[in-house]
Order: C-alpha cells, then sequence, then structure tokens
C-alpha cells in the first residue's frame, strides 16, 4: 500500500505535470470508484495539489478532488486521451485533450469530490504530519504514554501519526532500536525522541528515492520507486548485524524486526 513517501512523490510529480490544466469531465469506468453528494459539481482549473496522510488533494477554482489510492490505487498520467488502462476506474479529462487516469486491479481505492477536502472525516481525523514541526517529542508523548498497546500498532493509527503504513513503521523502530512489542506506556523520554528523530529521517530519505516500490506501487509515469534498495528489516532474511530478521504478526500486520538490535521495553 502506498504511504506518506509514495503519496508525496505521486504529488510532487502531478504539481510538475497538470498544474493549471482546466478540467472538462471526470469519467467514472467502475460504479462506487467515485464518491460525491452532486452529480453537478464544476472544476475548472487545477489550481493546487497536495497531500495529508495518505490522501492526494486536488484543488481546483470550484471544488476538490480527494484521492486514496488504498491497496494498488495508481494515478497514471496520460498525453493521449484514446489510450487508456486494463484497470481504470475513473478517468480526469483535461481541456488540452491529456487525462490522469485512476488505475486500481484490486479496487478498494476511492475518489470524493467535495467543496472542501477537511469535511471527508478520514482527512479530519488524522493526526500530526511527520514532517512537520508539530510531530515532535511532547506531542508523541501525550498521544502514548498511556497506552498498552505496541509501539507498532500505535505508529500505525492514523489519527496519531498521519501517512504511516507497515514498511515504513518496520524501518523506523529497525533505525531507532526499538522492538516493535514494546508498549507506548513503557517507552521512556529519550527514546520518544528517537523515534520521532528516525521517523523524520527514513520518510525524507523514502521521499528522496522516490517511494518503495514492492509490488503495485508506481509513479506517475510508471516509473518504481528506488527505496526498496534501501530497506533494512522489512521482508529482510538477514540483518546487517548477521542476526536471523523475525516475522511476526502485530494487529494482523507482517512485522520484521532483529531481536539482537531491537531492544524490548516492558
Ligand atoms: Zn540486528
Amino acid at each position: 500500500m502506498p504511504e506518506l513517501p509514495e503519496v508525496q512523490t505521486i504529488v510532487d510529480e502531478l504539481n510538475s505535470q497538470i498544474i493549471g490544466k482546466s478540467i472538462t469531465s471526470i469519467i467514472e469506468n467502475r460504479n462506487g470508484t467515485i464518491i460525491s453528494n452532486n452529480k453537478e459539481f464544476k472544476f475548472g482549473k487545477l489550481n493546487k495539489i497536495n497531500r495529508r496522510g495518505k490522501y492526494i488533494i486536488l484543488k481546483t477554482s470550484h471544488s476538490n478532488i480527494v484521492v486514496h489510492l488504498r491497496m494498488t490505487g495508481k494515478l497514471i498520467y496520460e498525453e493521449n486521451l484514446a489510450e487508456s488502462s486494463s484497470h481504470s476506474r475513473a478517468e480526469i479529462l483535461f481541456l488540452d485533450k491529456t487525462k490522469l487516469i485512476f488505475d486500481d486491479v484490486r479496487t478498494f481505492g476511492k475518489i470524493w469530490i467535495l467543496p472542501n477536502a477537511e469535511e471527508l472525516s478520514g482527512i479530519k481525523n488524522l493526526g500530526a504530519e511527520p514532517l512537520e514541526k508539530k510531530f515532535d517529542k511532547d506531542y508523541l508523548k501525550e498521544k502514548i504514554q498511556n497506552r498498552k498497546v505496541p509501539i507498532k500498532s500505535l505508529m500505525l493509527e492514523q489519527n496519531i501519526i498521519a501517512g504511516l503504513g507497515n514498511i515504513y513503521v518496520c524501518e523506523i523502530l529497525f533505525r531507532a532500536k526499538i522492538h516493535p512489542e514494546s508498549f507506548g506506556k513503557n517507552l521512556p523520554e529519550t527514546e520518544i525522541e528517537n523515534i520521532v528523530r528516525q521517523t523524520k529521517i527514513v520518510l525524507s530519505e523514502a521521499i528522496k528515492h522516490n517511494g518503495t516500490t514492492i509490488s503495485d506501487y508506481r509513479r506517475v509515469d510508471g516509473k518504481t520507486g528506488e527505496f526498496q534498495n534501501f530497506l533494512k528489516v522489512y521482508q529482510k532474511d538477514f540483518c546487517e548485524c548477521g542476526n536471523k530478521i523475525s516475522k511476526i504478526k502485530i494487529a494482523g500486520r507482517s512485522t520484521y524486526f532483529c531481536d539482537e538490535c531491537q531492544k524490548l521495553f516492558k
């Protein structure tokens, strides 16, 4: 599933390629892909594309188009209007005869059209953006200090940290040398600070390398990301220390860690 660095890469690429284009229409190729209370929405010019958590927000002169890629969603910019993809669920058509295809094999992805993106409850309830100043030791401490829940699960809660998913949480906890089953309430302040620091480092590095392609994630031009070449524990067999990487389930998600390098706080 695309996480913050993948979504940010897509947003950056869309900002350099489709800003200023006028939208003529949005076509739904599969029922249920587009959610909108008003079928008469006007779009106009595409002014800005933002990210909030894993949501992509296309701001036009008259409304907001919000995209969540979920498991397998992709946004593909296509200069030839006649081209399409076999899993095209919706298409945003531009006046200059180019288009943006929403391709989604598993069909969990969604597009909302609404006057204001913040109306969407999924966006309204998001926690801090991990790359912003607000996400610091004090913020994270306040959110996790009373929680008898593995830190791995807490970091996946979108109302605590917006945009993280399974791959990056595994990598961040490895680099912070913290065992994923450590409860939030047992982490000393220095370790919370350590998680915040590593979160910012790992996400920034991943954005620099255009995200991680394990299976489905593709950039707007169809290319893969490159951060999969820098992963240290996710789907790895051995740690750089020589120890075998452990794989367990936490909250139903495969969790990779090194029990030599990562300390359990209990
Ligand atoms: Zn190790």
